[in-house]
């Protein structure tokens, strides 16, 4: 069953447990007192159980990838009666002169117009927004459809398959669409309601920022009140960079897909069937930051589909080479 934070701060608490379940380690070796008498820091084992790093995580940005329009363009925009690309370049600009960070920009810049247009939108209302967004052909059986495939092809390997989205949007809006339900965690820029006057700044998730939680899913450290900076050996790692692949749509993701194919994951872009949207698919394959690109139809037996399923197939072959080689070292 997947488990997903309601809020960032509010993140799986029990990933941390389940890693340490994975390892003998949870079997600690007495720890002896060293010469100063200081209880050195219990080393884990590393030898496995079992074979653990049986889980494909396909990790989505949102905005332009899984939808067409940044989600704050489908109810926020129109309810407080802004012009998108009108709000977008002024918020560009605020951020230029003020030399601040492009999503605080945003984030504050909505509240502030909706303020002086007397509207009010609480947590409650942002959350309803979620279902007006309008999502690409085939998203909302996208992800039952990616895990049936993954069963069906892995039946005595028990390789089981996660979807994590890390968008720079709003946690409340993704909450109120229907495949909220779909992800095994959600990672996005959120709101504090009750702080101030104008809700405020809670989570920032800028692009580069996004890389933080691509770390964390490949480290099992999903709960944003543990640190993610502490070294942990690629074998203890529950997820490998070897079993991700992330979708993402433009430059905005530059940094994700970077990150995921240098330690041997994949990237597919995607598009609107657009030229200028295929065009910059194009070139982030042949700056190397993709694998594969296709037009965002995420209906089975679409191009997208299809080239999901055969890095997916690498995949479930690597893993099956790994557990082998596992065996005959245990
Ligand atoms: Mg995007």
């Amino acid at each position: 069953m997947a488990v997903r934070s309601k809020m960032l701060g509010k993140a799986r608490a029990r990933t941390k447990s389940e890693a340490s379940r994975r390892t003998i380690g949870a079997k600690m070796a007495p720890r002896k007192k060293d010469a100063t008498g200081i209880l050195p820091e219990p080393v884990p084992a590393t030898k496995t159980e079992r074979f653990a790093k049986k889980i494909i995580a396909l990790i989505y940005d949102f905005d332009g990838t899984l939808c067409p329009r940044p989600m704050q363009e489908y109810a926020f925009l129109p309810k407080i009666g802004e012009n998108p690309e009108a709000f977008w370049a002024e918020s560009n600009r605020i951020a230029r002169e003020q030399g601040a960070d492009p999503l605080i920009t945003y984030m504050h810049l909505l509240y502030k117009k909706a303020k002086a247009k007397g509207v009010r939108i609480d947590r409650s209302d942002l959350v309803a927004q979620g279902a007006a967004v309008e999502f690409y052909p085939g998203v909302s059986e996208w992800f039952d459809a990616t895990a049936d495939y993954v069963r069906k092809n892995t039946t005595s390997q028990d390789v089981t398959l996660r979807h994590y989205l890390i968008s720079s949007g709003l946690t409340e809006i993704v909450e109120g669409t229907p495949i909220y339900k779909k992800f095994h965690n959600v990672f996005a820029s959120e709101y504090w309601f009750d702080a101030y006057d104008l809700p405020f700044p809670k989570q920032v998730i800028t692009d580069t920022g996004k890389t933080q939680y691509l770390f964390r899913i490949n480290k099992g450290i999903e709960n944003l009140s543990d640190s993610i900076n502490h070294h942990m050996p690629e074998s203890d790692r529950p997820i490998p960079f070897s079993n991700m692949i992330y979708f993402g749509d433009g430059d905005t993701d530059v940094p994700s897909m970077a990150v995921v194919r240098k330690n041997g994951g994949r990237a597919i872009a995607v598009h609107g069937g657009d030229n200028i949207g295929r065009g910059r698919c194009r070139d982030l394959m042949r700056a190397g930051r993709c694998d594969f690109f296709a037009d965002a139809d995420y209906r089975v037996g679409s191009a997208l589909f299809k080239r999901t399923c055969l890095l997916v197939d690498r995949m479930i072959a690597d893993i099956r080479i790994s557990e082998e080689m596992w065996a005959l070292d245990n």
